[in-house]
């Protein structure tokens, strides 16, 4: 398959603007906080917010792995700080968040792979914003069940770890992560909360798979428990990452939302600018996992 350079009309973006907008990127800014926003080039960042919505990266802002769709640089990272579940905590509460989302870079250095900073900036948030829903959107922990198990024993209302791709795609778009062991990294998630927690996924189209095995991938996430999916289109980052290899129409994706939802997905987002938080308080977890 040739790339594909050219972006179609549906992938254009608007540029920011609003006083929303503003007052959180200068509040983000002097609390030395990370946004998956920006640092990502998520192209909803403008729209996200400009309604008072962002997702803080933990960790830092430079990781362990470099997989080959992702902007965010890889380097040796720098200690893990001990005041950022504060400061976070201070911003969720600060910007008045009902549905907070905390991702973080791969800290294949930590030998917990970070996961009890993680645990601790849950803690934080639901001290100073008790109401707010806590989304943690995290790495495979390498598979470690007990990192996993302190993250989860920090109770947070939604567990979100993307497959990305399909199984086929997964060794060349995904550095050092498998395709089975993020599966299985769900599935403990789920188990570890004794099924108090929604788990969730999201799958980036336009690498080159097949729909066949995009519906493989569904059937694959509802074995393991998951019931919230995300699906976007996979956008370069530079001319360093991985070539878009196809522009998938809106109603492809419509399509794909509707069979996911027939295979027993309770919430779907899908479409070319769908990205992981985007929109996530759309999403309400269940009462028995508030
Ligand atoms: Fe940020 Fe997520 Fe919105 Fe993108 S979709 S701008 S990462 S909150
Ligand atoms: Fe990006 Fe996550 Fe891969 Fe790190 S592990 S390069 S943050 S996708």
């Amino acid at each position: 398959n040739e790339p594909r350079e050219a972006k179609p009309s549906w992938l254009k973006v608007r540029l920011p603007h609003g006083r929303e907008f503003w007052d959180v990127k200068h509040m983000v800014e002097g609390k030395k906080l990370y946004t998956v926003c920006e640092e990502a080039h998520c192209p909803n960042r403008y729209e996200c917010w400009s309604h008072g919505t962002a997702t803080f990266m933990a960790c830092g802002d430079v990781c362990t792995r470099a997989c080959g769709f992702c902007a965010v640089k890889t380097a040796k990272p720098l200690p893990l700080d001990p005041e950022e579940p504060q400061r976070i905590a201070e911003a969720v509460a600060h910007m008045k968040l009902t549905h907070a989302v905390i991702t973080m870079v791969t800290r294949d250095d930590q030998p917990d792979g970070a996961a009890g900073h993680i645990a601790s900036v849950i803690r934080a948030i639901r001290k100073t914003s008790p109401s707010t829903i806590i989304e943690v959107l995290t790495s495979d922990f390498n598979g470690k069940e007990d990192s996993l198990r302190s993250v989860m024993e920090a109770i947070p209302h939604i567990f979100n770890h993307n497959l990305e791709t399909v199984e086929r795609l997964s060794p060349l778009v995904r550095f050092r992560a498998q395709y089975r062991r993020s599966l299985q990294v769900l599935q403990n998630a789920l188990d570890l909360a004794q099924g108090k927690v929604a788990t969730k996924s999201g799958l980036m189209l336009g690498l080159g798979e097949t729909k066949e095995e995009i519906l493989q991938s569904m059937d694959d996430l509802r074995a393991h428990g998951v019931t919230v999916l995300t699906i976007g289109q996979y956008l370069r980052p530079t001319r360093k990452h991985l070539p878009v290899i196809d522009y998938i129409r809106p109603e492809q994706f419509d399509e794909y939302r509707d069979i996911a939802l027939s295979k027993g997905f309770r919430h779907v987002a899908s479409a070319p600018l769908i990205r992981s938080s985007y929109h996530a308080a759309n999403f309400r977890p269940e009462e028995d996992v508030l």
